[in-house]
């Protein structure tokens, strides 16, 4: 009997592709894993074993599988069934969402550049006698070209089925796949310290020391090597040696010189944790403890739970309680973070309490790395608890207890590009259910969609009001800026009221945090005789000046040229910027505190990969008085020593075109407002604005979060919006805008046939225009009583019709729902 399989390819095509194996191979072969399978002319891929059956395929011949790169799954039944459930849910594809699931080391193709490993000595290849024949013609090539394609390597060994050989190679360390991206990763390694062969027993060592008689150090650093060995069996670092022994490296690398001693290196297992865990309790307050209950009378009922808690009421503690009992029963904890929050300072407090039961999942981590821990948690043994960004409920959980979604509220958790574009929060959910585990959602400004699920009992829910060791919270006042303006109270940005609180604030030594929704110097720059303002040549937007560069540049495309003196247009030297970014108040503070140090936290100064952690550190030591910076400091930083937190201009956040701008900027608000006074003193928070009468600011001021979500749900009731109708949106986009026009008017001609008048469009979103492609969207809302799989059909029906019309064909349309 023939047998075939159909396998899930790494590319955004709707369907799954079918090919026959031999018996053989269909002996070996399990749903899940890994197969080598040709596609097109040329071109082989790594795909995922979802069938395996007997039914040849209608419309085309099956070809053979090239190769099986598995011995067991390394795709899980789980996982398997939540792809299928993103796929129908999002309207996406199967391939799409494998591509984004898996690490791409574990996704070679033909397309994959290998290089070698750097830990693997090359220049010893001749006589590397573990090599076999294919690893030291790759190696050999290698030493050569230091990259190489998958198809270059078919080429050298001369036979089609390479990818097992690519993968054994990985596996042994003795190259590295896809890593171009990463070059900034080093493997971790530690140096130890041995005898030399020669000098390996005892006897030799009174004529050794002999030697060493004038040089004290050395012999010191000897003797201890020596005692050191007998205590305990395990090897010997060069950071040990030299603090025990009390000798400088220098002294260590003459005796390595006299090959007295021998280096050698180990490989640290980079997700190792070699601290002491469990050396801390924590015995939680009478609030906490009162929370930790709710949660768990509320998971009897309900398989979510929100944790509403005000910043710094010790939600972190509570996490923690409820994982450790998840932990003791043996099963595995997935803690999600929105991306940028990732800071060690919380994976830090998780690792003091759980030691190496904690793995962390990070796409700044590199490929090989993300592999170790994909592993890991298939293995589910080693670390039970997970910590990672969005994409981490793609890893390969066996038996998950429990999801803890922290600062739940945020909106990068979900995907807007590329495809799948997922909610990480709702997929996290689905995810749980299938486990029959549970879904924690903490935040101290829930989002108005999780908090009308408690409304409706979806969700159970309990709260947090007070701040741990009853510190007192915050102090928040509006400063109005058209008064402080008409009395010539400004200078620069600064309220004379928020400048007299900053210098108070120094003058006791505490720390200041400002915040600007904005980086760079200013938006616009103008021309006072003509109007003209420089523009992106490829998107709809001006130039931001940044005055660290002198440069004017494009935040949607990196386009950028250097600043001007003279307007653009008519040549004019009067030229004024207009708005402000992170980098103008940088230097305004500046000129006004030299003796201080100032500094500055947003996408341009947080770049590379510990960029961000060496400026929370530095302003945790206390080495930065005032802090600038973007939304990045809201994240869920626990600093010590801030008293006084400035928001520079709070109208631009409410300003913003968007349903959510409201809501949006009350959690970002009150998310700033918590970094103030985390300790015994009352901190302070000063918000500047030309509206000090606006709802949501003195919702803010106020604390009052239940008002602020009533009228919002008011609003989008009104206006039929989330949570209250769903929302699809369809975004075209092409270089040729007439045929954009057209091609989106037909689609929603189509489905205003179905959906009349809750489809909105096709309109031009705020910034129509980027690299060089207009945009153009069509909103479909859908109310709560309207089928969804029904609508989605159609929705799908739809796009599927429309890209079967030659003359749209270059148009690209993108389908994301829930799009906010
Ligand atoms: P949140 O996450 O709600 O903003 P955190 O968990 O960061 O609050 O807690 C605020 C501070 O209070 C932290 O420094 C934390 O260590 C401390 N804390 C909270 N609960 C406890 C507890 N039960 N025992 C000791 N310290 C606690
Ligand atoms: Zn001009
Ligand atoms: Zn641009």
């Amino acid at each position: 009997m023939p047998f075939f399989i159909d396998v899930i390819v790494p590319l955004p095509l709707e369907q799954r592709f079918t090919y026959s194996v031999t018996n053989k191979e269909h002996e070996l072969l399990q749903i899940g894993m890994r197969v080598a399978v040709p596609f097109g002319k040329r071109k082989v891929y790594t795909g995922i074993v979802a069938k395996i059956h007997n039914t040849p395929p209608i419309r085309y011949e099956a070809k053979p599988v090239e190769e099986l790169l598995d011995e067991t799954p390394t795709v899980t039944s789980y996982q398997l069934k939540l792809w299928k459930w993103i796929a129908d849910y999002y309207l996406c594809t199967e391939g799409e969402i494998l591509k984004s699931a898996l690490p791409s080391a574990l996704l070679i193709e033909s397309e994959t550049v290998i290089e070698p490993h750097p830990d693997y000595d090359i220049n010893t290849i001749d006589e590397d006698e573990s090599l076999n024949d294919s690893e030291y013609l790759i190696l050999q090539a290698l030493q050569k070209q230091s990259l190489l394609k998958i198809s270059e390597i078919t080429l050298i060994l001369d036979k089609k089925t390479i990818f097992p050989v690519i993968n054994a190679m990985a596996e042994k360390g003795l190259i590295l796949i896809n890593q171009e991206l990463n070059k900034q990763y080093k493997p971790k390694l530690q140096k130890y310290i041995k005898l030399s062969d020669h000098y390996s027993s005892e006897i030799e060592l009174p004529g050794l020391l002999d030697s060493l008689e004038r040089a004290k150090k050395q012999k010191q650093a000897l003797l201890k090597l020596f005692s050191l060995k007998a205590q305990t069996q395990k090897p010997i670092s060069v950071k040990m040696l030299k603090e025990e022994a009390g000798v400088s490296e220098s002294v260590i690398k003459s005796l390595v010189e006299k090959s007295i001693f021998e280096e050698y290196f180990i490989k640290k297992d980079r997700i190792q944790y070699d601290g002491d865990s469990s050396s801390k309790k924590i015995i939680l307050n009478e609030y906490q403890s009162k929370a930790l209950d709710d949660i768990e009378n509320g998971f009897n009922i309900h398989p979510v739970c929100l944790l509403k808690g005000v910043t710094s009421s010790g939600k972190t503690e509570v996490y923690i309680k409820l994982i450790e009992k998840v932990i003791l029963e043996e099963k595995q904890v997935l803690y999600l973070l929105p991306e940028i929050a990732l800071t060690t300072q919380l994976i830090q407090r998780l690792q003091d309490y759980f030691g190496d039961q904690v793995l962390v999942y990070h796409s700044k981590y590199s490929v090989n790395e993300r592999v170790e821990v994909y592993r890991h948690v298939l293995d589910g043994i080693k670390g039970k608890i997970v910590i990672g960004a969005r994409s981490s409920i793609f890893l390969p959980f066996q038996d998950l207890g429990l999801i803890v979604v922290d600062e739940s509220h945020e909106s990068s958790f979900k995907q807007f590009d590329p495809a799948p574009r997922y909610h990480a929060r709702d997929a996290a959910i689905v995810l749980a259910s299938f486990f029959k585990a549970k879904t924690l959602l903490g935040t101290a400004t829930p989002s108005v969609e999780s908090f009308y699920n408690v409304k409706q009992e979806k969700y159970a829910f309990t709260e947090l009001t007070r701040r741990f060791g009853n510190v007192v919270p915050p102090k928040i006042e509006l400063v109005d800026l058209k008064d402080q303006q008409r009395k010539q109270k400004m200078t620069g940005h600064f309220s004379e009221t928020l400048l007299n609180a900053i210098k108070e604030t120094l003058k006791e030594g505490q720390q200041v945090i400002l915040f600007q929704n904005r980086r760079g110097f200013s938006p616009i720059l103008e021309c006072n005789t003509c109007g003209h303002a420089p523009q992106c040549p490829n998107c709809d937007v001006s130039l931001t000046y940044h005055k660290h560069n002198n440069t004017l540049r494009c935040h949607y495309c990196g386009y950028h040229i250097a600043m001007q003196t003279k307007c653009m247009a008519c040549g004019s030297t009067d030229v004024t910027t207009k708005g402000f970014g992170t980098e103008q108040i940088e230097t305004e503070l500046l000129a006004m505190f030299e003796d201080k140090v100032i500094k500055r936290m947003d996408l341009d100064t947080t770049r590379g990969k510990y960029a961000y952690e060496k400026i929370i550190s530095a302003f945790e030591n206390r080495e930065i008085d005032i802090l600038v910076g973007t939304q990045m400091l809201t994240k869920g930083l626990d600093f010590r020593h801030v008293k006084l937190v400035g928001v520079m201009n709070a109208d631009s956040l409410l300003n913003f075109p968007d349903f959510r701008a409201h809501e949006r900027s009350f959690q970002l608000l009150v998310q700033v407002a918590g970094r103030a006074g985390r300790t015994d003193e009352q901190g302070q928070v000063l918000i500047q604005t030309y509206n000090p009468y606006h709802r949501i600011l003195q919702q803010v001021t106020t604390n009052s979060y239940d008002e602020m979500f009533k009228e919002q749900l008011d609003e989008r009731r009104h206006f039929k919006y989330p949570p209250l109708f769903r929302m699809i949106k369809i975004t075209f986009k092409s270089r040729d805008l007439n045929k954009m026009n057209e091609a989106s008017d037909w689609l929603a001609l189509y489905y205003r046939q179905i959906f009349t008048t809750n489809v909105l469009g096709p309109e031009f979103p705020a910034i129509s225009r980027i690299r060089n492609q207009y945009h153009k969207n069509i909103l479909i809302k859908i109310p709560q009583e309207q089928s969804l799989a029904k609508t989605k059909a159609y929705v799908k029906a739809g796009v599927d019709k429309f890209k079967s019309i030659a003359q749209f064909r270059a148009i690209k349309v993108v389908v994301n729902v829930d799009p906010y």
